[in-house]
């Protein structure tokens, strides 16, 4: 062989180093290298600064999963507490494709050129399955993403329906906090999450298409009935005239329903999103809502009601994960569910069995 360098298409050039591969402190043996403890008092001070990387940063440590993480993530809840409450909370639903991204962004540019500072969270039933997430594709919502006045939040991706609520009221607390006095809670319309986000906001805004019939929109009769507003989006072009039709049969549809017990007569609206037409018209309507249901008490008795049923279902899941988790009780409920396959016992004896065997020593 010559001493001549091999000539090939795979040489290296000299000059760019090739980064190692493995993290240095990992090589080091340093197991815990990336997890920082959080600063929480520098989180809080950053929170009621609106700085975005301090909200962001707040909104992970609620969202971790880590047991660890818990505690400092309830003291920065409690520090932000006082400053909470202040904001509208806007749901709002629709089936995949109908505009709701298009919407928020449309809409909410608008309410920042009215002197308003928006945030956008996420409710995604989709994602407690697959761990993706609606808002995680950072092409959408690009406008207002990158407004100051602006805060999106890619929805939360693991957990339970429930456990996933939790985390976003809780994250909502954290970007009133940070002056936020607009925030979008976003859902896709198909069951399950309605009600999770209607006991969540307090203005809730099912956004529909002309023409597609409410079974093919995969929207519900109970989801109609818990919307304060329709709006048929897509109301441009050719679509125009059928959106106007729309409007007319939803608007009596929704009369069919009975009136709601805080004064308001849900309406139903048309808009484009995409051509920002009929904006102001759905403003016009939330502002009434605001008025009406301030003035009537609703407002602040839809609050309290939300927070106590709060109160009642984390007992419920608290319950529920202590029975369920307890080691005897599972032991025993191993032998009864022989039992009853066997039909030595019936569920209900079982069942009452359980409970008294877990509330034996409690009382
Ligand atoms: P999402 O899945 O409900 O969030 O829907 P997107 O906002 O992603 O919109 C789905 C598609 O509908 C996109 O191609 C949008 O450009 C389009 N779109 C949204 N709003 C309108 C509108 O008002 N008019 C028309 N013609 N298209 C729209």
């Amino acid at each position: 062989m010559s001493d001549k360098p091999y000539k090939s298409a795979l040489k290296v050039n000299p000059g760019v180093e090739k980064p190692d591969q493995v993290n240095p402190a990992l090589r080091q043996g340093k197991k815990k290298f990336a997890r920082e403890k959080p600063d929480v008092q520098k989180l809080f001070e950053g929170i009621r600064k609106s700085d975005p990387t301090a909200l962001g940063r707040g909104i992970t440590l609620i969202e971790s999963t880590l047991q660890e993480d818990r505690p400092t993530a309830q003291q920065l809840i409690q520090m932000c507490l006082p400053y909470s409450g202040n904001s509208f909370r806007l749901g709002i639903t629709g089936v995949p494709g109908v505009g709701k991204s298009t919407f928020i962004e449309s809409f909410g540019l608008l309410l920042i050129e009215k002197g308003k500072r928006v945030a956008v969270l996420a409710i995604d039933p989709s994602s407690l399955r697959t761990k993706g997430s609606i808002l995680g594709d950072k092409t959408r919502m690009e406008s207002l993403g990158n407004h100051r006045d602006a805060f999106i939040r890619p929805s939360a991706s693991a957990g339970t329906l429930g456990g996933v609520a939790r985390k976003t009221r809780e994250s909502m607390i954290l970007c009133e906090a940070a002056g936020f006095d607009v925030i979008f809670i976003e859902t896709v319309g198909v069951g399950q999450s309605e009600t999770a986000v209607s006991n969540l906001v307090d203005f809730f805004l099912l956004l529909m298409l002309a023409g597609g019939g409410d079974e093919l929109q995969g929207i519900k009769r109970g989801i109609m009935e818990m919307a304060d507003l329709v709006v048929i989006n897509k109301a441009d072009g050719d679509n125009l005239k059928r959106a106007q039709m729309a409007v007319q049969e939803y608007k009596q549809a929704l009369h069919l329903f009975p009136s709601l017990p805080n004064g308001w007569q849900p309406d139903v609206l048309k808009a484009s999103a995409i051509q920002n037409e009929g904006l102001e018209e759905v403003w016009n309507q939330i502002s009434s809502f605001l008025n009406l249901t301030k003035e009537n008490g609703f407002f602040e008795k839809n609050r309290q009601q939300q927070a106590l049923h709060i109160l009642d279902e984390t007992i419920h899941t608290g319950i529920t994960e202590h029975f369920f988790n307890h080691p005897e009780i599972n032991q025993l409920m191993e032998s009864l569910k022989h039992q009853i396959l066997e039909k030595k016992i019936s569920p209900y004896e079982a069942s009452e069995q359980l409970l008294s065997h877990y509330l034996k020593g409690k009382k």
